[in-house]
């Protein structure tokens, strides 16, 4: 069993990050309104500016007195994320943004337009403290976890940037929102589940994108796994398994050598009986490392004996190789003859796209530097 932190504690006397308006559900704003001294309908005006018109600038909050306005923008919206840098590819579709936080620290997010939706790939931590050997976040170790409102506000600037118009394709919505930027989000749990339930309620409380377009990707904290299912979201919850047997497990997946793969896989049953969403299993290929057909069928093998009824798919991602890796992708042949035998084993199974590859902003190839 290895030491690994579950959850991270900031050191003693780290500062926080500011509180925001997206830290707060509806009652505490109206809370935090009526201890300035104003009236509690003034959350809901707030809260209207910043959800559904994605705005915080004072001069635009014009349906407030004009004395409070400074005020209420200095209150519950400072400046949490300020955009360092904007790199785009794949034909304008995809765009990488490296933010700075309060304190200095880095995360990137990445937004993605597909001819029927938008994703937003997001960050829950500064680093990650998983420390997954062939992910270039894992090789930085972790920062520190980010606020409830660090992850909403990546989302609202997202969505403000589809609505005018700035990624190429004109106008649009965002719709989908997944976890798979840097961090772990179930070890950043409370915040993490706060910024789903203010992503997915329905404005003036929250943004108001489906429960169904938000998925939750986790390398299987198998308590947070359990808490998330207790929640009775219709999120969808992805698991990234890597391979099906412990041995190699717990080289690839570190957090293996406490929550075994059978663990991790009967939590991931119970979210997908609960809830009745199908459960993403992802598996990054990995040249000679665990791209073998005996693995394809003892995966097939492990998910078919816990339920036959559709529960799961299968997710295969090309291995993204990071700076100074010794792994490298599996050949083309070799993950055509992996996704042959998952499905001969009854297994839905789909190969991911590379989107962002070329500006590092591919599965597992944020690292957040400034200087590259
Ligand atoms: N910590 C969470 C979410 C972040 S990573 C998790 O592990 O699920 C999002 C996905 O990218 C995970 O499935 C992760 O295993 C995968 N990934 C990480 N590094 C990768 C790489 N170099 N190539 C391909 N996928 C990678």
């Amino acid at each position: 069993m290895t030491a690994l932190p579950l959850v991270f504690s900031p050191p003693k006397g780290a500062k926080k990050p500011p509180r925001h308006l997206a830290d707060l559900d509806i009652d505490g704003r109206r809370a935090a309104v009526a201890d300035l001294g104003l009236p509690a309908f003034r959350a809901n005006q707030l809260s209207k500016h910043y959800f559904e018109r994605f705005t915080r600038d004072p001069a635009e909050l014009t349906d407030l007195p004009a004395g409070d306005r400074q005020r209420l923008a200095d209150e519950f919206f400072p400046k949490l994320l300020t955009d360092v840098r904007d790199q785009t590819c794949d034909a304008g579709l995809t765009r990488k943004t490296l933010w700075r936080l309060f304190d200095g620290a880095l995360v990137e997010s990445v937004l993605m337009r597909y001819p029927d939706r938008t994703t937003l790939c997001i960050s829950s931590q500064a680093g990650c403290g998983m420390a997954c050997p062939f992910c270039a976040t894992g090789q930085q170790g972790l920062t520190r976890n980010l606020s409830t409102a660090e992850i909403v506000d990546q989302v609202v600037v997202a969505a403000r940037v589809m609505r005018d118009g700035e990624i190429e394709g004109g106008p649009g919505r965002l719709s989908n929102i997944v976890f798979m930027g840097m961090g772990e989000p179930l070890a950043n749990y409370n915040r993490v589940l706060a910024a789903v339930r203010r992503i997915t309620e329905p404005g003036p409380g929250g943004l108001g994108i489906s429960q169904r377009g938000v998925t939750v990707s986790t390398v299987g904290l198998v308590p947070g796994i359990e808490r998330l299912t207790a929640e009775k979201m219709q999120v969808r919850l992805a698991l990234s398994l890597h391979t099906p047997d412990d041995e190699l497990r717990d080289t690839l997946v570190p957090i293996n050598n406490r929550f075994k793969v059978d663990e991790v896989l009967d939590a991931a049953w119970g979210y997908a009986k609960s809830t009745g969403r199908r459960v993403s299993i992802e598996y990054a290929l990995i040249r000679d490392v665990n791209d073998q057909p005996w693995r394809a069928d003892l995966l097939a093998k492990q998910l078919r004996r816990r339920g036959d009824f559709p529960w799961v798919h299968v997710n295969l991602i090309p291995l993204n190789p990071t700076p100074g890796s010794k792994w490298d992708a599996s050949p083309k042949p070799v993950e055509r003859e992996f996704v042959r035998r998952l499905i001969a084993g009854g297994i839905t199974t789909t190969v991911r796209d590379t989107r962002g590859r070329e500006i590092d902003g591919a599965c597992g190839q944020l690292a957040a530097l400034e200087d590259k």
